[in-house]
């Protein structure tokens, strides 16, 4: 009706203005016609040479829509209550039972349909295999289109979520959280077209340099992320994507030094060992081709030879070493980068013999000086004090300081222990200088998109620390999907009186007290048995069997040292085996301040604050301060400790830094306007077309879908102040120039003129179903 005003000066058409058309014709059809009609008489008539890609385009969009049904699809207009079930795209439409939700799920999945709708959360059921609903025109399809012009997508979520912020997804190992969370955030650099193009390829290599650091191969999943992701993406008020920030949570140290049967390391490992000797550069960093370092061969897979000549490692190593440099990594920092990760395989094949004296017979000497000294090298510090770290240690007693030999175990310990440490410290170091590299400077007020991807639930055949640590995270998550959907949103009924069946649905508070509680909660009782020196995983269990009294809690039998735990997504038990070394995860004050000697300033970044988070490691440091080192100054190595890392540094552990970064992950969801994508994982044996029904249903039981059908068909989701509301759609029902009083009684008139039913009228607010505000918002604009 009002053709901007470059439609009458052909000659400034621009892309965009080209896009604009693409856009009309393919999402709105109420603007079709007008469409078709303006280039009929406008355009095609006056500008030669430009009609016949028109007309290629115009066909190929109606191709494109007929192929997906889009046509077939909205030609009734506004989103109908289906009754057809095996057609909804909307589980809160239907009135049926449960059992029909599911198999409409199953029947859009056997027709390639993954995406379903819940209300405003979307369903994902993992299709493993690859398709065609990525590409550009679909894109474009779904940018600033209307819910229901299109079929459910991850893109429609990234249109929703920049309109109003937050975002993430939730669902067990290897059911697309982290595929979807890339699919979206490649959306959402569409959207937020960058000014230059260089930060919207930035922003979208981040994910795959983390994750090759960050994810490994497990049992359930190739790809698994073994670490929390919260990506922000900054956008200026203009809707310009201006800068992005990662935040990474509990990276599985452990899996370093050792993994489980049929597990592997970090991927990482495995392209930098193939792709240095694709380089002939393994020498430079201390590997050889023919003895595979031991960190990556798992006594369950034999992996050793295959991994040099793997292509595809090859191929990986040259695609992360272009992420670095794209996104603005100095070659020297790749140097040390690469040192670090070589280090830290050399280091695993250091060996420990014991020495037999008439004296001492728990004193331990390295038998491979070469691979200590390449270590060390790799490292830039000193091998005799490399050598000394690993197979001593020092006690203060009584003011004096003592050196004491390790063990063979002992010394084994520490040299695991530094393993980890490098790596968990070279994790950090790379996310904090992607942020350092991508953080362009945007006004507060700017808009933030935040994408949660964590690692989903676990249930293996053995299940250790990390899987308790992973599961009390879905924990925090899955109550804090039902704070959102339930609680809150019943609270607000009743203070607005308004009258809504309530909803049951499971609570997994006393589960999370159960975790979380002080002092009698899982994590304080495993603190506080970590800080006895004689406890054992022994005194642990039988700790936690004193305390937790719940049916969620019970012990066993035959399983030693096991205990099992009710989570929301199902029983798990857990061996404690190992729980207290993993939680008090200890580095020796004497390797920190050993690397703090290196002469490589990555090395020596990696263990100084900030960066370190935990702090325990300042602490030893003040004790070596004590020792040895303050009695012999100068000596290369003596760094001088500044008193501000001393104080206020309580030993912590691995539990109580996990509780600080959950409560950390959850005041950012509590900021941000969430939406939920939750991803279903179809069969177990990760088969494409296969849809086992009972796998299906559980995880529709305990994520809270079928719940959410419900509270979304019986619920309001928009909740509007009848101010605003009256701004918003006054024009509806009352003359341009009247000022309607703020009333219950103009609201009501408003969604009467409307033709709109089933809302319901609070005591300052209008309560409406979502369809209703996308309605009002379409009828607005017509008006
Ligand atoms: P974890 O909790 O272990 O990290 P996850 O939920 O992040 O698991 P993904 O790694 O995203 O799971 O998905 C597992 C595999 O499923 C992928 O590697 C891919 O093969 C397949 N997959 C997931 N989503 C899709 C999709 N939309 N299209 C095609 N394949 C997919
Ligand atoms: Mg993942």
């Amino acid at each position: 009706r009002n053709p901007p005003p470059t439609l009458h000066q052909p000659e400034l058409w621009s892309d965009d203005f080209n896009d604009f058309i693409c856009k009309c014709l393919i999402k709105d059809f109420e603007l079709r016609p007008n469409v078709l009609d303006l280039l009929q008489h406008v355009f095609i008539k006056q500008i030669v040479g430009r009609e016949k890609i028109l007309q290629k385009q115009l066909i190929e969009l109606i191709d494109l829509n007929q192929q997906i049904g889009v046509i077939e699809k909205t030609r009734g207009g506004h989103m109908k209550t289906q009754t057809d079930a095996d057609e909804v795209e909307d589980l809160a439409t239907l009135e049926v039972l449960d059992e029909v939700r599911r198999s409409t799920l199953q029947s859009r999945y056997g027709r390639d349909q993954i995406y379903t709708y819940v209300g405003d959360i979307l369903i994902a059921v993992n299709p493993f295999h690859k398709m065609e609903i990525y590409t550009p025109q679909y894109t474009k399809m779904y940018i600033g289109a209307k819910r229901t012009a299109n079929p459910p997508h991850i893109f429609a979520v990234a249109d929703v979520a920049y309109q109003s912020m937050v975002c993430f997804d939730s669902g067990e190992s290897g059911a697309g959280k982290t595929e979807g969370a890339h699919l979206l955030v490649q959306q959402l650099t569409v959207l937020g077209k960058a000014n230059n193009r260089t930060l919207q390829e930035k922003i979208l290599l981040v994910n795959s340099l983390v994750e090759a650091f960050g994810n490994a191969c497990t049992v359930i999943n190739d790809n698994s992320s073994r670490f929390g992701k919260y990506l922000e993406m900054k956008f200026t008020n203009g809707g310009t994507v201006a800068g992005a920030k990662i935040s990474e949570y509990l990276l599985e140290k452990s899996r370093v030094i050792h993994q489980a049967a049929g597990e592997r390391n970090f991927h990482i490992f495995y392209y930098i060992y193939a792709g240095l000797a694709d380089r002939k550069k393994l020498a430079h960093y201390k590997l050889s081709d023919s003895k595979t370092p031991k960190y990556l061969w798992n006594e369950h897979v034999k992996l050793g030879p295959d991994i040099v000549n793997n292509t595809f490692y090859k191929e990986q190593f040259d695609a992360v070493e272009q992420c670095f440099k794209v996104i603005g990594f100095t070659l020297e920092e790749l140097g040390s980068v690469y040192s670090t990760l070589a280090a830290i395989l050399n280091s695993g094949d250091i060996e420990f013999s014991p020495v037999a004296s008439e004296h001492q017979t728990d004193k331990s000497d390295i038998s491979n000086i070469s691979v200590l000294e390449n270590v060390a090298s790799l490292l830039c510090i000193r091998s005799d004090e490399l050598q000394e770290a690993l197979t001593s240690h020092c006690v203060v007693a009584r003011g004096e300081t003592i050196v004491r030999p390790n063990t063979v175990e002992k010394a084994a310990e520490v040299r695991d222990a530094m393993g980890k440490a490098l790596y968990g410290r070279l994790f950090s170091w790379i996310v904090n200088r992607i942020n350092a590299l991508l953080q362009i400077c945007v006004e507060d007020k700017g808009l933030n998109i935040g994408i949660l991807d964590i690692f989903g639930f676990e249930n293996f055949k053995k299940n250790s620390f990390e899987q308790l640590c992973i599961n009390i995270a879905n924990e925090q998550i899955q109550f804090y999907f039902n704070q959102h959907i339930f609680a809150w949103e019943q609270d607000e009924y009743l203070n607005e009186e308004v009258d809504a069946r309530m909803i049951e649905y499971e609570d997994n508070r006393p589960l999370l007290d159960l975790f979380l509680q002080k002092p009698m909660g899982m994590l304080s009782l495993l603190d506080e048995e970590s800080r006895f020196p004689q406890a054992t995983d022994q005194t642990l269990v039988e700790k936690f069997d004193d305390n937790l009294k719940t049916k969620s809690f019970w012990r066993p039998k035959r399983v030693d040292l096991g205990f099992g735990i009710h989570h929301y997504a199902g029983k798990v038990i857990y061996n404690a085996a190992g729980f207290l070394a993993k939680n008090r995860d200890m580095l020796p004050a004497d390797i920190v301040l050993l690397l703090r000697s290196s002469e490589n300033e990555l090395t020596r970044k990696l263990v100084t604050h900030p960066l370190t988070k935990t702090g325990k490691e300042a602490e030893r440091v003040a004790t070596w301060k004590l020792g040895r080192r303050i009695r012999q100054p100068g000596e290369p190595g003596d760094t001088p400790c500044h008193p501000r890392e001393t104080t206020n540094m309580r030993t912590q552990t691995v539990a109580s830094y996990f509780r600080y970064s959950l409560m950390d992950l959850l005041s950012k969801m509590v900021a941000g306007q969430p939406h939920f994508v939750r991803c279903i994982k179809p069969n177990n044996d990760r088969q494409a077309n296969k849809f086992d029904r009972e796998k299906v249903l559980v995880q529709l039981r305990y994520t809270g879908v079928l719940e959410t059908a419900k509270i979304r068909r019986q619920g309001y989701s928009h909740r509007i102040l009848f101010a605003n509301f009256i701004k918003r759609y006054y024009i509806l029902a009352f003359p341009a120039h009247e000022e309607p009083a703020v009333t219950q009684e103009t609201c009501s008139t408003i969604l009467e003129k409307a033709k709109l039913e089933n809302w319901a009228m609070g005591k300052t607010k209008v309560f409406l179903k979502y369809y209703h505000v996308e309605h009002l918002n379409l009828i607005v604009q017509q008006a």
